[in-house]
């Protein structure tokens, strides 16, 4: 028996729930409120009870997010930002959209920022740290909090990835100044287009936020700074609001995908270890081995479609080609980068689809060593 099991399945939630968001969906149409209003209010503090944030922002994308973030923080020209090199590309693009430096730096086992080689990275320039939860994994808050508290440096966490994860039960996107997330329909939770949002404990921000999201606007007519039009429609902070609705039990599904491929691929492959201070929400399940691109023709042989997050690491992008990094400068990143391996994971993603992914990857590597003895 031979399944196809896609990388994402993005459309089946909406078939899932297709009654409740077409209402929702009729129902603002017929509002005519389609730019801010109550809609965007309501899907902002859902959101900020899950971040255990006081204030939550919505904005046009995620990039976004981290953009209007690192101003909220004073990022500017001259100013350096440093974030791990293994990361999606926005993490660095939106440092360079605010004139500043990405100062990269290397990656522990957890996939995340080793905070061991940040003090080494830091200059009298380093205005903030930028620690991306990536996979949906919290990075090591505590660490980086005391050397942004000793350095007198901001905090931006990149959670795009990680709605909902907790440090030592906390939720991430609380720990920084400023917390930026995607809503895309790659990310754990998410819209049906782009969106993101930025949280914050800070009144001060959160205001000035609200302006830089909107042409500065204080009213309809007066602009008090420059700002940018980055706003969520009405339209998807409704459908938010109704999807919503299933995300603890979403969350624990991840988490139950992630437990089964964990239990059962250990010992044929590397995978994460959740330590004591993280509750993951495992946005991606990223497997390593040092046969990855044998084992990835196997599997799609078997209909199994795998990816890998991300094939470049961030200094070695085409683009990131002037901030002067070489192959070698990130040993430890360089070497996930050859091994890692994501495997599909989605809460409709059903036992059976798990399994068959299990028991290929087993036989992929029983079937090699036994032909190894053989020779
Ligand atoms: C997706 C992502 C972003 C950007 O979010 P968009 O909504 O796509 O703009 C930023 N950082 C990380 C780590 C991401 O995964």
């Amino acid at each position: 028996m031979i399944y196809k099991v896609p990388f994402v399945s993005i459309a089946k939630q909406y078939k899932k729930h297709s009654k409740a968001l077409n209402k929702v969906f009729s129902e603002c149409a017929s509002s005519g409120q389609y730019i801010l209003g109550d809609k965007v209010e309501e899907f902002e503090e859902n959101l900020a009870k899950i971040c255990a944030s006081k204030y939550c922002l919505t904005v046009g994308n995620g990039t976004d997010a981290l953009i209007i973030g690192l101003k909220l923080l004073g990022v500017n020209f001259n100013d350096e930002v440093i974030l791990p090199v293994n990361s999606f590309i926005a993490s660095a693009g939106a440092v360079v959209a605010c004139g500043a430096k990405p100062v990269f730096c290397d990656v522990d086992k957890t996939l995340n920022i080793d905070t061991t080689k940040i003090l080494a990275l830091i200059t009298k320039n380093t205005k903030a740290i930028m620690p991306v939860h990536l996979t949906g994994r919290p990075a090591n808050m505590d660490i980086i909090i005391q050397i942004a508290n000793d350095y007198n440096l901001k905090i931006i966490e990149d959670a795009a990835q990680a709605i909902g994860a907790k440090y030592y039960g906390r939720p991430v996107g609380s720990f920084g100044e400023v917390g930026a997330f995607s809503l895309h329909p790659l990310k754990n939770f998410f819209i049906m287009g782009d969106g993101g949002f930025i949280t914050t404990n800070s009144h001060a921000l959160y205001e000035r936020g609200k302006l830089l999201r909107n042409h500065g606007l204080v009213n309809r007519d007066t602009a008090i700074e420059w700002g940018v039009n980055s706003r969520l429609d009405a339209i998807h902070c409704s459908i938010g609001i109704e999807k919503l609705k299933n995300f603890d039990q979403n969350t624990e599904r991840f988490r139950q995908i992630a437990l089964l491929y964990s239990k059962n691929l250990e010992g044929f492959v590397e995978v994460p270890q959740e330590t004591d201070y993280e509750f993951s929400v495992f946005h991606n399940f990223v497997i390593q081995t040092e046969f990855r691109d044998e084992l990835i023709n196997y599997l799609t042989k078997f209909g199994i479609e795998t990816k890998i997050h991300y094939p470049i690491p961030l200094h070695l992008q085409p683009a990131a080609k002037n901030l002067g990094y070489r192959k070698g400068d990130f040993p430890v990143a360089e070497e996930i980068n050859l091994k890692q391996l994501s495997l599909p994971i989605y809460p409709e993603i059903q036992d059976k689809e798990i399994f068959y992914v299990i028991e290929k990857i087993k036989t992929f590597f029983i079937e090699k060593s036994s032909s190894r003895k053989v020779a």
